[in-house]
């Protein structure tokens, strides 16, 4: 029985001559549509085999297979996808999304040979780190700054060339741990440092930092709670008075600012946090912050103050293996620029334009996005939600936001959104009240046809 089926099945050059295996060739490759066809019918003899099938499948049912079969092998691992969860600095989903500004400057560097190394001035050896001073001094007032491949590795800079073998202090309230297993006492611990924690959770005194103060200590350190809020009877010690006891005691102020920020965000409903200016005005040292948090660019750790200590930096050995490569100089440079006017970082970097959408705009996008739906099998509602920041910024802090719900009449909301994740370009969505929801803070105008396709896919 199963040795006359086997015989049935039709011959992989069969199979290649026809017109839709054809094209498929066209638009991919040789090479993977055979592998495809091998593929597709070494699972087909495997069933015949187990009695699980009793029937060749048809040339037509075949074609679908193998196409369905190489287009999944094409794709890349690390791919596109679609943010509706109104998240905007979703750390599971690539945090910033760069500006489309930029891409010029991107490609202009990535595609051909550039000056990364080379002062064009002076004819001679330059370095990849003069690149982003001018800029980054103009943006934050800072005497010198140093670029690294993230803000973790910026901390373990700064602490392993600064107070190495030293005593860092820093307050109970502001050990931190992020998520990726970056905790503030193990990342100064593998600095060469030891932490001396001072304080308790939620109050931390001037008085508390003095007390520890010895021989010994080599920095004062203030961390940001990132992902966290202390609420209630609270009390934490300033950056005047941090840098001032510093200063006192000829000690290194160090802050660690995680999401630093150009942009002050408490006009769009967000609680005031001082920018990287304000901070290096209150007379810190060093100042470190991500480039894909809050600032919006690449990955990236950005150190800005005191020359004399960024100098020590640039000649730590670290600092080689933390390096930057040049498209992540490119992107930064031209996402800093866009700084020089604030109204043109709004516009033009998704971050901040996504934090600065307005109300009105957001029922804007959602009453297009309900009318480019309309003639689908769902039921929609506009409603207002609630939004975040993510990304470690804004703990506990909430934007107003407007969503879009669906409604199908056959298929459950997990249903739903399982088979919007299975689609070529997923679409990753929120539930709630058994409804799914689309967020309109994070999901981009000129991303509504692509969901449309796959809400008609998904309830296919
Ligand atoms: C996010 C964060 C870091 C780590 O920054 P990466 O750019 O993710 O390496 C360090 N410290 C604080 C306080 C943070 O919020």
């Amino acid at each position: 029985m199963s040795k006359q089926l086997l015989s049935q099945i039709p011959a992989i050059n069969k199979i290649l001559l026809l017109d839709e295996v054809k094209a498929l060739i066209n638009e991919y490759t040789e090479v993977a549509v055979k592998s495809a066809i091998k593929e597709y019918i070494d699972r087909i003899k495997q069933e015949i085999l187990n009695e699980e099938l009793f029937e060749v499948p048809s040339l037509e049912k075949i074609v679908v297979e193998v196409a369905q079969i190489v287009k999944k092998e094409d794709r890349n691992s690390l791919r596109r996808v679609i943010n509706a969860t109104g998240t905007i600095l979703h750390t599971n989903l690539g945090r910033s999304l760069l500006s489309q500004k930029i891409k010029e400057n991107i490609e202009s560097v990535a595609f051909n040979y550039s000056n990364l190394e080379f002062d064009i001035d002076n004819k001679k050896r330059g370095s990849r780190y003069v690149h982003l001073i001018d800029i980054i001094k103009k943006l934050t007032g800072a005497e010198d700054v140093l670029v690294v491949n993230n803000n973790a590795a910026a901390v373990l800079l700064t602490l392993n060339t600064l107070v190495k073998d030293k005593e860092i202090v820093v307050s109970r309230g502001e050990l931190v741990e992020i998520g990726g297993a970056f905790r503030i006492p193990e990342i100064i611990k593998l600095s060469g440092g030891t932490p001396i924690e001072v304080g308790t959770t939620n109050k931390t005194h001037l008085k508390d930092y003095e007390n520890a103060i010895n021989d010994n200590t080599g920095a004062l350190l203030k961390v940001h709670t990132s992902n966290y809020k202390i609420l209630g009877f609270t009390k934490e010690v300033s950056n005047e008075e941090i840098s001032y006891l510093a200063r006192e005691n000829e000690l290194v102020s160090i802050n660690d600012l995680g999401s630093g920020q150009f942009v002050d965000f408490s006009k769009y409903g967000l609680p005031y946090e001082p920018t990287v200016k304000e901070v290096l005005d209150s007379g810190i040292d060093i100042v470190t912050f991500s480039g894909d948090k809050l600032l919006g660019g690449p990955q990236a750790g950005i150190i800005v103050g005191k020359k004399e200590y960024i100098e020590k930096m640039k000649k730590n050995q670290l600092t080689r293996t933390l390096r930057v490569d040049k498209m992540t100089l490119a992107a930064l440079e031209a996402t800093l620029k866009l700084y020089l006017d604030e109204k043109e970082a709004l516009e033009h970097i998704p971050t901040l334009h996504m934090i600065s959408l307005s109300k009105e705009r957001l029922f804007g996008k959602a009453d297009i996005l309900k009318t480019r739906l309309s003639d689908l099998d769902f039921k929609i509602t506009i409603a207002e939600d609630k939004a975040e920041v993510g990304g470690g910024s804004y703990p506990a802090s909430y934007l107003e936001s407007v969503v879009v719900k669906l409604e199908h009449p056959r298929l459950s909301a997990t249903e739903l959104e399982r088979r919007l994740l299975e689609v070529e370009i997923p679409i990753i969505t929120r539930i709630k009240d058994n409804e799914l929801i689309l967020d309109m803070r994070t999901l981009r105008t000129r991303e509504f046809d692509l969901v449309k396709q796959a809400l008609i896919e998904a309830a296919k």
